[in-house]
């Protein structure tokens, strides 16, 4: 089985208001040039560990990864090849904001491989846009789509938030309008959650800003998937729509709990049974990459009960929910011998359905699945 590798490209043009990602304003091109040689550093040393894996699926993620140039873009692909066999037709998805792109651009990248681009679009409200502090228009993510498909892009995915600040359903209803309207063959569907330090959640404690209740964000989260189940798409997971045959194969391999490496400052890995996370200190990051070491900040090896935790939870975030016989296969003992007595609980209340030896999380239930996952942890 091929691996995954995501690599992680922390810089943006400037800090949303909502962000609490790993990603600084970019000071200069320098400092990305600088960045990727430390990536390249990254990936000689990974082979030591991980020779020998085929990559499956790429994935530049961030940030804004589309500030690479198609030069920076290559010379990271270039070292990739040189350390790891890539499998032929391997997804390679960069994640790009609108605004970043040019018709020359993404001819460069299609000629370096890059086949898919998830496109951070957000909203469809250019008040909110503003509001959000994102640095591109509505007309902007619309000539983005325009000239990635006159590129020859043809798997092309936008990220949009629900429950903004003071954000109606008819709002929302608009922007999931417009976006199905430009059929994108991919949506990743989150609700706005503001973690520690943001701009936005600063405000927040300071009770200046107002958010949508549960209530709301159920409604909205409930019109996503109509809308998008009657423009042909498949709900494959609690966050995620796709057109037929256009799933994210990257994504699919943490859900199946599939082997993936990250590399890049603060990225996770999990593989050889072992999840990884990466220094997250710029300084940290690069030290250890100039002592000749991965810059691992953490590493955990899963006992077998929390990998078969992660293998249940994982698994029921997606509408193909968990293969019983895989269970087997993986840890040589049934489902129902390790969670018997939760497994029934559900199925008897019909939060999870059986079909066909899998376990389903019954979709009504996906905006509480964090709640009926504690049953598996
Ligand atoms: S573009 Fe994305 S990663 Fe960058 S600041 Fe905005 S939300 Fe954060």
């Amino acid at each position: 089985m091929g691996i995954g590798l995501y690599l992680h490209i922390p810089f943006c043009w400037k800090k949303c208001h909502y962000c609490d990602f790993l990603s600084f304003p970019l000071s200069s091109r320098e400092t990305l040039h600088h960045y990727v040689q430390y990536l390249k550093k990254e990936i000689k040393l990974w082979t030591l560990t991980a020779a020998e894996k085929n990559i499956e699926t790429l994935y530049f993620g961030g940030g804004t990864p589309s500030l690479l140039t198609p030069k920076l873009l290559g010379e990271i692909l270039a070292t990739i090849s040189q350390h790891f066999p890539l499998e032929e037709n391997f997804e390679f998805t960069v994640e790009a904001n609108p605004g970043t792109l040019s018709y020359d651009f993404l001819k460069e990248y299609i000629n370096e491989g890059v086949n898919r681009i998830s496109l951070g679009v957000q909203s469809f409200d250019e008040p909110m846009l503003k509001r959000m502090g994102r640095t591109h228009s509505v007309r902007e993510v619309e000539e983005s789509v325009v000239l990635a498909r006159r590129a020859g892009i043809k798997n092309i995915g936008f990220d949009l938030i629900y429950g903004l600040p003071e954000q109606s359903l008819s709002q929302w209803e608009n922007t999931l309008k417009i976006a199905v309207e430009l059929a994108p063959e991919h949506l990743s569907v989150y609700g706005l959650s503001l973690e520690n330090s943001s701009h936005w959640a600063l405000k927040r404690k300071r009770g200046e800003l107002f958010l949508p209740d549960q209530d709301a964000l159920a409604d909205m989260y409930f019109l996503s998937r109509e809308i998008l189940l009657s423009h042909g798409y498949e709900h494959y997971e609690i966050s995620n729509f796709a057109k037929p045959g256009f799933r994210c194969w990257h994504n699919l391999k943490y859900w199946k709990l599939e082997p993936y490496i990250g590399m890049g400052l603060g990225a996770s890995s999990y593989i050889n049974n072992r999840r990884i996370k990466n220094a997250s200190k710029m300084e940290d990051y690069t030290g250890s990459l100039d002592g000749g070491k991965l810059p691992f900040e953490t590493v955990e090896k899963l006992s077998l009960k929390e990998e078969m935790s992660e293998f249940m939870f994982l698994g029921l975030r997606t509408a193909e929910g968990v293969n019983t016989r895989d269970f087997f296969e993986k840890f040589g003992t049934h489902v129902q011998q390790v969670y018997g007595k939760e497994v029934e609980f559900l199925l008897r209340h019909g939060i999870l359905w059986e079909k066909n030896g899998r376990l389903i999380l019954n979709p009504r239930y996906y905006p509480v699945a964090n709640e009926v996952f504690l049953r598996f942890i």
